[in-house]
Order: C-alpha cells, then sequence, then structure tokens
C-alpha cells in the first residue's frame, strides 16, 4: 500500500482558492463572516447593498454566493433572481428568524439553500461546501445519482444489491422508498423539490397523486429515523421539499 505516495502527490497539487461574494450591509456580519471564512481558506469579496452585489458579482466571477435577504437598494430576492437569469452559480440566502415565508420564496428564484441567522459558523461552511459539491453549470437534470455517496448519517446503501443499512442493521425498503433515499443521501445539505424528487423516482410522465411523495417519506422516516416523529436526516422544507442532512 503506497499510502504516503498518494498523500504526498495531493499535497503537491495547487489548488486557488474559490472565490465567495458576500453581500451583506450589516457591519458586524461583514466582519466576522470575511474573518471566519478566510480562516476556510475561502477569498471573500463584499458587497454592502443589492447594487453593488450585482456590479461586484459582474466583476469578480464568484464560485458561490452568500446572499443577505433583506439589503439596501435592491433585495436579496431581486439580486438572486437577477443573477440566476444569467449564472447558476450556488447561491445561499440568508434570513433573519422569522422571515420563513420568504425562504419559500428564496428557493423559487433560484436559491440553492438558505441559513437563517443567527447561524454557527460551522453550519454556514458545512452548506457551503455542500452546495459547491456540485459542480458550476449543475441543474435539476444532473442531479447525483448516489453512486459514489452511499454512507451517510448512519446510512449505508448498496445500490448493486439494493440492500439499506441503518446504524450497522439492515432494513427492507421498497424499491421507490430505496431510490428516494439514495436521491436524497446523494444530495446532502441540499433542498430537493417535490418535483424534482417525483421527476427522480417516479419519472417524468407520473400523473399520480402527489401525496404519494409523503407517503413514501412518512414510511422511510420509520426506517431510518431514530424518532420518526421529530426526524434528523430528512428535513421537511415547508411548501417547497425535503433534505437530507445526515453528515
Ligand atoms: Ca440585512
Amino acid at each position: 500500500m503506497s499510502k504516503s505516495k498518494s498523500k504526498r502527490s495531493k499535497e503537491a497539487r495547487v489548488e486557488e482558492a474559490l472565490i465567495v461574494l458576500l453581500v451583506e450591509d450589516e457591519e458586524s456580519f461583514v466582519e466576522a463572516l470575511s474573518l471566519g471564512l478566510a480562516h476556510e481558506g475561502f477569498k471573500v469579496v463584499v458587497a454592502r447593498d443589492g447594487a453593488e452585489a450585482l456590479e461586484v458579482f459582474a466583476e469578480s466571477n464568484p464560485d458561490l454566493i452568500l446572499l443577505d435577504m433583506m439589503l439596501p437598494k435592491m433585495s436579496g430576492l431581486d439580486v438572486c433572481r437577477t443573477i440566476r437569469n444569467q449564472s447558476s452559480v450556488p447561491i445561499i440566502m440568508v434570513t433573519a428568524k422569522g422571515e420563513e415565508i420568504d425562504t419559500v420564496v428564496a428557493l423559487e428564484v433560484g436559491a440553492d439553500d438558505y441559513v437563517t441567522k443567527p447561524y454557527r459558523m460551522r453550519e454556514l461552511v458545512a452548506r457551503m461546501r455542500a452546495v459547491l459539491r456540485r459542480s458550476p453549470g449543475d441543474d435539476d437534470a444532473d442531479l447525483d445519482v448516489g453512486e459514489e455517496l452511499t454512507e451517510l448519517g448512519g446510512i449505508r446503501l448498496e445500490p448493486e444489491t439494493r440492500r439499506a443499512f441503518v446504524r450497522g442493521d439492515e432494513v427492507h425498503l421498497r424499491r421507490k422508498e430505496f431510490e428516494l433515499l439514495r436521491v436524497l443521501m446523494g444530495n446532502p445539505g441540499r433542498v430537493l423539490t417535490r418535483d424534482v424528487l417525483i421527476d427522480r423516482v417516479w419519472g417524468s410522465d407520473y400523473v399520480g397523486d402527489t401525496k404519494t411523495l409523503d407517503v413514501h417519506i412518512k414510511r422511510l422516516r420509520t426506517q431510518i429515523e431514530e424518532e420518526p416523529h421529530s426526524p434528523k436526516l430528512i428535513t421537511t422544507i415547508r411548501g417547497v421539499g425535503y433534505r437530507f442532512d445526515g453528515t
């Protein structure tokens, strides 16, 4: 086993820092985030209102955008909508407590995910890495099918044999339940809309009741969650869809 050799070549690889465009008007957040993200190895560029966000976006060509919802001059939603018309750059919306209705709209206008203030740096960076795992230019048609990532959050899937293990014990999932879990686990930390999930699991020509999806999620939870009534692995994003949160 030549582990040391492969480690060495990995270290020798030169990696450029990813650029994060931070759109935020509260100075205390700007300072804390700039420091924290730089510490995580990101290069941070800052815009302090919506109009400036569009300018800095055009100049800096960022790899990811952290976009505050409430901004002077132009709202975060409008900025998101405008950028989405020209780019598929990952966008994470930052909302304040009580703006939950807006988060639904945020995902509808093309944000990849959202975090709610106050959040922990660790949580934010985990979300950022999750959306960055998708290569730029991906859209819903290129969702990961979970071939590589088959072990997460205590769940292990064996796609070849269609066997599933939960915290070490085998559980028996029906075909569609297995497929649904596989799509969710293949896109950890990412909100998948109901339409996308139905399309992926039942096919784009599916015309049945969309309640079918909820029934399958409910059954999946009884199989994989420690407490199905307060799920930790499959999170419901009300009015939008579901997200796999295992780490
Ligand atoms: Ca703000």
